[in-house]
This record gives C-alpha cells, structure tokens and sequence, in this order.
C-alpha cells in the first residue's frame, strides 16, 4: 500500500495571499515613523526582492534556474503517517510535507535558492546574514555555493561554540562563519567593549550583518533573511501548492486541518496561505500555528510596530511581538526563539483565518519522539511544535476521520542533544511570569499610535544603522 505522494512537478509560480486579503497589510515604517518606501529597502535587498517585498499580483513566476536548482529535492514527498496515527489510537488521518528532504535539512533552503539567484543576476558577490543555531547559516551557505556567491554569517558566539556541526556544514559548502560579536563591526566592537566573554545574541548578530552590508563601499554585498519577511513567505508557498496537488493523489479531496509551527512564520505560510485563497472555491480549513511556550509571540505578545532585530536598525514592522529586548530561556527549538513574528502571519491570524497555541517544549519533544519511533524520520525540535500541535488535534477529534496534514519542516539529526536531555529527564518547562512580558513589551509603541504618527511624518528614511 502506497504512503508517499510525490506529485509530478514544482509549480512554476509562486502564490501571493496579500492579492487577495479582504484589509490590506499594513505597511513597514521607518524610524521617524513615516510609511517606508520600496526604495530605501534597497541598500538591504536587491531590486527584485523588494519588489516581490511589496507586490499584490497573486501569481509570481518562478525563474526557470531556481526551478531547476530546486527540483534536486522538490516536490518534498507527501507522506501519510500511519503507524503514528496507530500509536496515537485516532482515527484522524495525518499527512505531512516533509521539508527536512532539502540537502541543508529543512524548508530554509527553498528560499535560500531563490534569494541567492536574484542576488546573483543583480551582480552582487556577496550574501552576508546572521544565524542563531545555524539552520539558516547553512541553508544560504548552500544556495551561494550553487550560483557562485560567498557567504558570510555571523553566528552567534554561544551557538558557534556549543554547536560546531552546523558551523562545519556552512563551511563545507564554502561559507564563511564568524563567532559573532566580532571586532570587525563597530556594533561588535560595542558588545565586545560591554563584555568581552558576551555569548553573543542574534540581536548583535543582525546588527553586524546590516553594519557589514551598509558600510561596504563597494556596493558588492547585500543581506539576507531567513523568515519574516513577505518575499520569503512568498518563496515558501510551494509547500501548499505542491501539497494540494499530492493530497489529491492522495485519495483525500481536501485536509481539513493545517498545521505548523511558528518561528518567523516561513514554514506555517508557506503551507497554509495557498489554501486560504478564496478563489480556490472550497471550505477555509482549520489552520494552527503552534509556538513554544517558552517564546509565546502570537499567544501573548500583542499586536504592535516593532523592529524586527534587538538592535533597533531594522524598519518598523506592523506585528505580534514580545518586544525587540525579549530573551527567551534557551529551549532546543533554536529556530523558533524570535521576539516577533511575519507581519502576513500576525495580518492573517488577526483577520481570524487562523489560531495559535503554545505547547511547553517537553510536550514537543515527547511528540516528535513518537514520531522518530514509529515513522523513522527524527524531527527538528522547532518541528516537534507542530507533531504537539498534531497530537492534541488528533486526540480531540477522535472517530471524526479528520485530515490533518502538517510540515514536517525538518529533521533533527544535527539536534540530538535535545533528545539526549529529554530522554534523560534533564528538560525543563520554565513558564514566562506576566510581570516579565510586561516588562519587555514596555516602550514599543501600540499599532494605533505608531499608524497615527505614520500619517504626520514626513522625513524621509535614510540611516538603517544609529
Ligand atoms: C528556522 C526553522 C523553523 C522556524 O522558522 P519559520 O520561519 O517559522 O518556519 C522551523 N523549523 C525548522 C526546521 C527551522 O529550521
């Protein structure tokens, strides 16, 4: 009997759910306040990727060399997972998008590709970005190595110490990773001043990748992100639309619950947004964006404009967020420890197209354990968020036949300590005090107030660093 569905080629557009909200997005704003413009993104991003940033045009055209790159892995398999529905006792059917078959692991290296092809062909030489447990690091790395660019990551210094599989992976595929804070940036050299045994935060680390990409005078370099923003969404909507077509071949008409957890939101939009467009005719699904418990974004920071890095330099961006100076206690799932969250996920949760919950991580990591022992594959710790997600939707709606279908957004086999002290009765569920939230969020200015000064400003935008 057949569990694997492998559909019959990549799409060969991506799909925009911003043509077809019913409220607009609202937009990014600079630090005076004033509504930022495609432009002044531009000493960032290269031309084609602000304006994939900013387009409504529903369907964007893939490149045919990022096709071609991509079809090394994709279409990622849609695989039913059987004996872990037999373990869990339900009768729902649970499907997954299995993201952890991309050569870095998971579902970062599909917009890895594309960012590094529009780089290239804008005549940029080199990708410079930060990384916090090196998912992302090693992902760009990867995609640079395919279209000639170097690749530069600042990761932060804890990680680079405590973790030198993911270091070594970047540097396998030809990127260079430097313990961040480094003294090569004045934002370093900074944090090096306050404490030179600092571990280091992707705060400074983003600091450094901007400081490194604005101060190099000849124009060569240009940054990178791995989440967050529209135009990575964007790139990630090939896991829906490659999994609507699998699910059919399925013999399921349509799932009835989608699932994913949350970091920035890349992997939870790329798989949802695609089914949550109106013109597709059925039912909306049910759709769940599970977060730890430990970096509650969308379940208790609220609605604001914040910047998108510890530092400050980023643009405002419209969002759920437990403000910029937030650190989360240092749980496994790396990849989900961000104060904010995608202004498209925070848009679309709060237009009411979808819900979240928060799961302790020794919840995940029981789930995802059940998973490694019934359907083989290890998943990532961020990725034990949504099998949580999974299990508590599968268990309530027990005898009702429901379809669930997640992303598997990818494995875990550089993550085995995690398992190790899970295993060995050594994780702890610290629950974050109200008090401590509120502490944080203190300062951020509230969406309405941050709107009202946007329609008064009228300095234009310019220094991304103090
Ligand atoms: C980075 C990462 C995440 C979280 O990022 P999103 O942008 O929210 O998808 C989740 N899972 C894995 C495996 C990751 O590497």
């Amino acid at each position: 009997m057949k569990n694997e569905y492998r559909g019959t080629r990549i799409p060969q557009s991506w799909y925009n759910l911003r043509a077809d909200l019913s409220e607009p997005l609202p937009p990014p704003l600079g630090a005076d306040g004033h509504p930022l413009a495609a432009k002044e993104w531009e000493p960032l991003f290269t031309p084609s990727l602000v304006e994939q940033e900013y387009t409504c045009e529903r369907s964007v055209p893939i490149p045919e060399e990022v096709l071609e790159r991509l079809s090394a892995w994709r279409p990622t398999p849609l695989r039913r997972a059987k004996r872990f529905e037999e373990a869990l006792g339900t009768k729902a059917r649970i499907y997954y998008k299995d993201e952890s078959v991309s050569p870095a692991g998971s579902h970062k290296a599909t917009t890895a590709v594309a960012q590094a092809y529009y780089n290239k062909i804008a005549g940029v030489k080199r990708l410079v970005t930060e990384t916090g447990a090196g998912q992302w690091g090693s992902a760009l790395s990867l995609a640079c190595g395919f279209f000639g660019l170097q690749c530069l990551v600042y990761m932060v210094r804890n990680s680079y110490e405590k973790k030198p599989l993911r270091r070594i992976l970047m540097e396998t595929w030809g990127g260079r990773c430097l313990p961040s804070p480094t003294d090569g940036t004045e934002a370093g050299r900074q944090a090096l001043k306050r404490d030179p045994n600092t571990p280091g935060s992707l705060g400074i680390a983003i600091a450094e990748a901007v400081e490194r990409v604005v101060s190099d005078g000849s124009g060569e370099s240009r940054y990178a992100l791995g989440s967050v923003l529209n135009h990575v969404l964007l790139h990630q909507s090939l896991i829906g639309l490659e999994a609507m077509e699998q699910i059919r071949e399925g013999g399921e008409s349509e799932p009835d619950t989608l699932i994913g957890c949350v970091g920035g939101g890349s992997n939870f939009a790329g798989l949802t947004f695609p089914f949550l467009n109106p013109g597709r005719g059925v039912g909306r699904p049910r759709v769940l964006a599970v977060e730890p418990a430990g970096c509650p974004t969308l379940t208790r920071g609220p609605f604001v404009y914040d910047h998108g890095d510890s530092a400050g330099l980023t643009p405002l961006l419209p969002m759920h967020s437990l403000g910029r100076l937030f650190i989360p206690n240092p749980i496994h799932a790396g990849g989900l420890r961000y104060h904010g969250m995608a202004p498209l996920v925070s848009h679309v949760l709060r237009q009411g197209m979808g819900e979240a919950w928060a799961v302790p991580q020794s919840e995940s990591f029981k789930a995802a354990l059940l998973f490694a022992r019934t359907e083989g594959i290890v998943p990532a710790p961020e990725t034990g968020h949504a099998l949580a997600g999974v299990v508590r939707e599968a268990l309530s709606t027990e005898g009702k036949g429901r379809v669930i279908l997640f992303t598997l957004s990818g494995h875990g086999l550089l993550d085995l300590q995690g398992y190790a002290d899970y295993m060995g009765g050594r994780l702890e569920d610290v629950p974050i005090k109200e008090e401590e939230l509120l502490k944080s969020v203190q300062g951020v200015s509230t969406f309405e107030d941050a709107l009202g000064r946007a329609a008064k400003a009228v300095q234009p935008y310019l220094p991304l660093l103090p």
